[in-house]
């Protein structure tokens, strides 16, 4: 299997080869028909494996198929993995229509179809009233147990009482301890598991 034979955007195909992601990786060959047929997923992935991508690419063809803005929602522990998130998200999204993507660092612009966050920092430009969630179809949790860890898991609850009900949820998490479990019971909805 490779990435040439999805049925992907030729664009997409362009960016990915440019990317060198010739062969997906083992979370990739798993992770994106699932996230493509609309599911939630459970998946334990570790730095490394491919797992940005593997996200991603779900976000990518979800996003693309809206008009309304946002569409999906990013949120990551921390702005350095945000920034490193945008950047393969950028890379990814080259020559795509109507694909602008935002780090949510300061304000939100207009007409951005892709957020990535921090979870506290988005929670702020909500109470603010400075972004309307309601068009998101695709969130994704990533790092969630770094976010446990950093004690995020309110501001991630309040973040997606904030986001439709019925929208697609990828969690993803090095560890699957039983606070993760916990997590995945109260944000996803018969989700398929992935473990690489
Ligand atoms: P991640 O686990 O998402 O942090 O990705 C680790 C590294 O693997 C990143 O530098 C990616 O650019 C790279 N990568 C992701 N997918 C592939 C792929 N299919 N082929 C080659 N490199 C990849």
């Amino acid at each position: 299997i490779d990435f040439e034979h999805c049925g992907f955007p030729e664009a997409l195909n362009h960016n990915l080869k440019e990317a060198g992601y010739e062969v997906p990786t083992p979370i990739q060959m798993q992770m994106v028909p699932v996230g493509l047929l609309g599911r939630d997923i459970l998946a334990s992935a570790d730095t490394g494996s491919g797992k940005t991508a593997a996200f991603l690419l779900p976000v990518i063809l979800r996003a693309l198929l809206e008009s309304k803005t946002p569409a999906a929602l990013i949120l990551t522990p921390t702005r350095e993995l945000a920034i490193q998130i945008e950047r393969q998200a950028k890379e990814l999204m080259t020559g795509l229509p109507r694909m602008k993507t935002v780090l949510l660092l300061h304000r939100l612009r207009q007409h951005v179809k892709v957020i990535i966050a921090t979870p506290g920092r988005l929670l702020d430009i909500i109470k603010q009233n400075a972004v309307d969630l309601c068009g998101i179809k695709i969130v994704v949790v990533d790092e969630a147990d770094t976010m446990l860890k950093m004690g995020f898991q309110q501001q991630v609850l309040d973040v997606l009482e904030n986001v439709p009900q019925d929208c697609q949820t990828i969690l993803v998490s090095a560890t699957i301890p039983t606070s993760i479990e916990q997590l995945a019971g109260q944000l996803l909805h018969n989700p398929v598991r992935i473990v690489t």
